[in-house]
């Protein structure tokens, strides 16, 4: 009685033992992502065309949360657009996970893809001329989308007036993109892809095709939308300009965010505002991190590194004999 006793003891932790390593794994696979509004769990987009694999998104992480403004920056080649097009619904990953407000975008149907791209996401581009209707009007253009959603015409009415105030268009209201400025075009545009209330506001290098001044007066839009319609916002951009703006800059290079740059402003003693910008390194699941090349290169890190574990960081030294302590000088 003893032995079985002991036995069934035994069974009754193992299977204990079991269910708590099956919930913590349920756990952690709620954890990545849970209450973010974007979330890339390991991304991979692989192109194949004549016989040559290009892998743009090679295990992409991407946290976003709901209200954020947020800058992607990287050099042309290391997947910003295509990260874009997968969020916007265009495309879809090769492996991986990504959900935007609540849809799981890797198994949408054709049908669920429509109403997505319709109502979840409004998208920007660079060219302006692929985002506005050329032979409609800036008002005829933000009232498409909702008529193509069933809006009732009052509302629509009302909505894109309202929508052309925020982003301070409203004398274009009755011009068409031909008689606007690249800059009234690229707001018209926010406006429009704004029509349906989208939870996330996507745009790719909206500022590319404009100068310097007008770039920042449409990254002005992009901040306004955020700020005064609470839509959450993610634009890839060139400019350091537009990007020195965010609170929030997230680097991608190789088809994985490498670096993340958080700015916060706080006061000094004597009251005047001062800008903090700190780097980050993003560290994924597995432990992995990128280091930039800026800090690797002069160091001459390569291959692989030496760590050593302090209590409070990690320190990273190139691989080399490092020159021994000269003997004998402390005693
Ligand atoms: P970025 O927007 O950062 O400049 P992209 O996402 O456009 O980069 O491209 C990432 C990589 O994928 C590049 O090497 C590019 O040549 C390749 N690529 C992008 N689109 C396609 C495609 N449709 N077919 C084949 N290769 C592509
Ligand atoms: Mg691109």
């Amino acid at each position: 009685m003893t032995s079985s006793g002991t036995a069934r003891g035994a069974d009754i932790t193992a299977a204990a033992q079991i269910s708590e390593l099956a919930a913590e794994a349920a756990r952690a696979r709620v954890t990545f992502g849970e209450g973010a509004l974007v979330a890339c769990d390991r991304l991979v987009r692989i192109y194949r065309a004549e016989g040559i694999e290009v892998q743009a998104l090679q295990g992409l992480d991407l946290l976003i949360g709901a209200g954020e403004l947020t800058a992607i920056v990287g050099a042309s080649g290391s997947g910003k657009s295509t990260l874009m097009n997968i969020l916007a619904g265009l495309d879809t990953p090769t492996a991986g996970s990504v959900r935007v407000a609540g849809h799981d975008l890797a198994v949408m149907s054709a049908r669920e893809r429509l109403g997505y791209r319709r109502k979840v996401v409004g998208f920007v581009w660079q060219q302006t001329s692929r985002n506005l209707l050329p032979y409609l009007t800036a008002r005829q253009n933000v009232i498409m989308p909702m008529r193509l959603s069933g809006v009732g015409l009052r509302q629509r009415g009302r909505r894109a007036d309202e929508l052309l105030g925020v982003l301070g268009v409203t004398d274009c209201a009755d011009r068409r993109p031909d008689q606007m400025s690249g800059g009234e075009q690229q707001r018209a545009a926010i406006a429009t892809a704004l029509a349906n209330q989208p939870n996330l506001l996507l745009a790719d290098e909206p500022t590319g095709e404009l100068d310097s001044a007008t770039a920042v007066d449409v990254f002005g839009a992009f901040q306004t939308a955020n700020a005064e319609l609470g839509v959450t916002v993610l634009v890839v951009t060139h400019d350091p300009a537009v990007s020195s703006q965010v609170r929030r800059t997230i680097a991608i290079a190789d088809g994985r965010t490498s670096t993340e740059t958080l700015r916060h402003s706080s006061a000094a003693d004597d009251g005047s505002m001062t800008q903090h910008a700190v780097e980050y390194a993003v560290l994924d699941r597995a432990g992995r991190l990128q280091l930039p090349l800026d800090m690797i290169e002069p160091l001459g890190m390569r291959d692989r590194v030496r760590l050593e574990a302090e209590p409070d960081h990690i320190g990273v030294w190139p691989d080399v004999q490092r020159p021994a302590e000269p003997e004998g000088e402390q005693g």
